[in-house]
């Protein structure tokens, strides 16, 4: 059931998810779940209208990655962006507290820090939502203050897209090992002028800003890249990775790059 919705906007939200009759799913960062609800749960009313569904009962199943702690066993917490024509998305946003939703037993993926090896710095690039896999990641994972560094860059259109920015700012000011760097595309849109960085997530890499914070280039020999969220980010990152010697990672043919695609 539905523990708790924190709402960022009407196109954004954190959800907390638990179980009553269960205990939660174990699973390792990066990993997603499944959330599901029958066509017959309400849609929000800012979500287009839809036909109603030829089986009212049947499940609306999508992945959700988790965005909180594999040691937080009190409850599993989503990071969703709204789909406004979207089948389960609308159902999503119109839940309230203490609702039920389907959660998967099983929680899968291949989207994890298990295989970087020791030594190695970890780059994680997102647009948007993409940032969930990494929220559980750093507050697993990261060693504060720890050898290995980590570096978040984050693209949205808007500065109120820029979801968990006040948890990684807090954390980059108190783990010396961490950069967080986000970037908006829409700057003309925002009330209060945004001084950050402006432009696509990948150019972020471009401009070289994990080499200046790092103070060493993150390369293939010493850096393992993860990037998550929309297509267009994650092939031209694969793209510009290729150039510097970056290789997408398999279990076959290991290499540097990490890719889940929303
Ligand atoms: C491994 C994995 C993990 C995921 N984790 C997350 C997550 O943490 N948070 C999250 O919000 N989503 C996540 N997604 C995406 C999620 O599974 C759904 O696809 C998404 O929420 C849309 O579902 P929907 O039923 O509302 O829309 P659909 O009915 O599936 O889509 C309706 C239309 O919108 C388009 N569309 C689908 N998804 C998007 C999108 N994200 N942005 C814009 N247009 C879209 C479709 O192409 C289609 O035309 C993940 C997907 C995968 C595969």
């Amino acid at each position: 059931m539905v523990a708790s919705i924190t709402e960022f906007s009407r196109r954004l939200m954190i959800i907390r998810v638990v179980t009553k009759d269960w205990g939660l799913p174990e699973f390792i960062p990066g990993q997603f779940a499944v959330l599901g609800l029958p066509g017959s749960a309400p849609r929000c009313d800012w979500a287009e209208r839809e036909d109603p569904p030829a089986d009212p009962e049947k499940l609306i199943r999508k992945a959700y990655s988790i965005a909180s702690s594999s040691r937080t066993h009190e409850y599993l917490e989503f990071y969703v962006s709204l789909v406004t024509d979207g089948a389960l998305t609308p159902r999503l946003f119109a839940l309230k507290i203490g609702d039920p939703i389907w959660l998967s037993p099983k929680v899968t993926g291949m989207f994890t820090l298990n295989d970087v090896p020791e030594g190695m710095n970890v780059a994680l690039v997102a647009t948007g939502t993409g940032l969930a896999p990494y929220m559980s990641m750093l507050s697993t994972e990261m060693r504060c203050g720890g050898l290995r560094r980590f570096a978040v860059l984050h693209g949205a259109y808007h500065s109120w897209d820029l979801g968990y920015r006040s948890e990684l700012l807090n954390l980059q000011h108190l783990c010396h090992n961490l950069t967080y760097v986000a970037t908006i595309d829409r700057p003309e849109d925002e009330p209060v002028p945004w001084t950050g960085p402006v432009g696509w997530v990948q150019h972020l890499w471009q401009k070289g800003v994990i080499a200046e914070a790092w103070g060493v280039k993150p390369g293939p020999e010493n850096t393992h890249v993860f990037l998550c969220g929309i297509n267009a980010m994650i092939d031209e990152m694969v793209a510009l990775l290729g150039q510097e010697g970056f290789r997408e990672h398999s279990r076959k043919q290991p290499g540097q790059i990490h890719v889940e695609r929303y």
